[in-house]
């Protein structure tokens, strides 16, 4: 029996296979007689599965070697504050784009640390689309320029990536990291948490350039300042073991799956069909400029919100989980992450289709 496809924003669903191997893997990893989450993250089993997705996740995104990754705990929401802490120092303030709910609250807790100058903002359009480059204000002065490449709430995803010249790109990549090869190069400092597209909870990742570390604010609680991860290979304390592992699996199942390239047209294809779906309704829709829709967060509203209790319960039954939208935006979401095959998208469509056909 097939599970059913669940659309949860994060923690989101995870590859099947990915499930299974852990499931195989459970009592006892490759002859150990222990779980991964009963083994000591200094002992040499765990070295090699923390190596191992290491040398995958870099592979993935092929990392240059003068890019640190550092496997942390707090989730993206503590890096709103370990990025000013630890480059604010660089120059006079920083500059944030503004661009839903999450770039509010980066800027939000960035403030407590240092001047912010919001040097663009689609609130006006309420988060409807995607600044273009010509309307970044951006300063000379700022330490840092800081964006939110995807909107898990509102679905935005800006299409090209920020020209900041010399100073460090800061990218909350959360819920589109491993959606499409990007070039790292192009970042200073690239952030996620895990429970969308690389495993469960627990875990955040940083990927930080190194001539950015090593200067944090005077008074930096030690496990905020960046060097102390990086210095000790993200094991100064206890790193959240099993957490890391499930990346590791799904960083293999990407690479099975022939990588992000793959991946992207996987994702692409996904989108571009549910987008299609909403557009020719007449039923649903999706108020986001067609040229910011994001590949991984699809909001969408019935026409007429009485029906959206109904819509919900029926999908359950269908098999079709967690399609309710976030409580800011109302109506539904429908996260379509790597491991939302595009079984579940077709299967979602077709509901759709047939709930429109029933109620509409
Ligand atoms: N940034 C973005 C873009 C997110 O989607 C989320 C979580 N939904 C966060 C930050 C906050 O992440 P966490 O819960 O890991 O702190």
């Amino acid at each position: 029996m097939s599970r059913p496809f669940n659309f949860s924003a994060g923690p989101a669903m995870l590859p099947e296979l990915v499930l299974r191997r852990a499931m195989d893997e459970m009592l006892d990893w490759h002859g150990s007689g222990m779980c991964v989450a009963e083994m000591s993250h200094r002992g040499k089993e765990f070295m090699s599965i923390a190596e191992r997705a290491e040398a995958d996740l870099r592979d993935l995104l092929a990392i240059p070697a003068n890019y640190k990754v550092l496997f942390l705990q707090g989730g993206a929401s503590s890096q709103f504050a370990m990025i000013p802490m630890n480059l604010l120092g660089r120059g006079n303030g920083a500059d944030y784009l503004n661009t839903g709910s999450w770039s509010k609250k980066a800027i939000a807790e960035a403030k407590r640390f240092g001047p912010v100058h919001v040097a663009a903002t689609t609130e006006a359009s309420r988060f409807t689309r995607a600044p273009a480059q010509d309307e970044l204000a951006l300063r000379d002065e700022a330490a840092y320029v800081h964006y939110t490449p995807n909107e898990t709430i509102e679905g935005v995803e800006f299409p090209y990536v920020p020209e900041v010249g010399d100073k460090p790109l800061v990218a909350d990549m959360s819920s589109t990291i491993l959606s499409r090869p990007i070039e790292v190069a192009r970042f200073g400092l690239i952030y996620a948490g895990a429970q969308k597209n690389i495993g469960p909870a627990g875990l955040t990742i940083v990927i930080v350039r190194e001539d950015l570390i090593g200067s944090p604010i005077a008074g930096a609680p030690t496990m905020f300042d960046y060097r102390t991860h990086a210095d000790n290979d993200s094991m100064y304390n206890t790193p959240p073991t099993y957490a890391w592992y499930l990346a590791g699996l799904v960083f293999a199942w990407l690479k099975d799956l022939g990588g992000l390239q793959a991946m992207a047209e996987i994702n692409e294809r996904k989108a571009a069909a549910l987008y299609a779906a909403i557009d020719e309704s007449g039923f649903y829709a999706n108020p986001v400029d067609p040229s910011a829709r994001s590949w991984m967060n699809v909001p969408f509203t019935l026409a007429d919100p009485d029906l959206d209790a109904t819509f919900l319960t029926e999908a359950k039954a269908a098999g079709l989980l967690t399609l309710k939208g976030h409580r800011s935006v109302g109506g539904m979401r429908a996260s379509i992450y790597n491991a939302m095959p595009e079984e579940g998208v077709r299967a979602l469509i077709t509901f759709m289709q047939d709930f429109e056909r029933r109620y509409g």
